[in-house]
């Protein structure tokens, strides 16, 4: 869990909200109609704002690879 990061790309999100919605911690919110981490130790990498975004814009990215 450790080597991995969350990373937004803002250009592609459009503030839909969806994966605010899905994260189980409440990491996400919608500021100014793009996502931005409120809450980013809670993250537990789990993936589901990757999956559940339509617009590729939320990832988890696995460092030193
Ligand atoms: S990886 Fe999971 S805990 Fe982290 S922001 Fe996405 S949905 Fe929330
Ligand atoms: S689901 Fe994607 S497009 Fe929608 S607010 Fe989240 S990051 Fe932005």
């Amino acid at each position: 869990m450790e080597n991995k990061k969350l990373v937004i790309n803002p250009a592609w999100c459009k503030g839909c909200g969806i994966c605010a919605a899905f994260c189980p911690k409440e990491v996400l919110a919608i500021v100014h109609e793009k996502v931005q981490l409120i809450n980013e130790a809670d993250c537990i990498k789990c993936g589901l704002c990757e999956l559940r975004c339509p617009d590729y814009a939320i990832y988890i990215e696995k460092e030193g690879e």
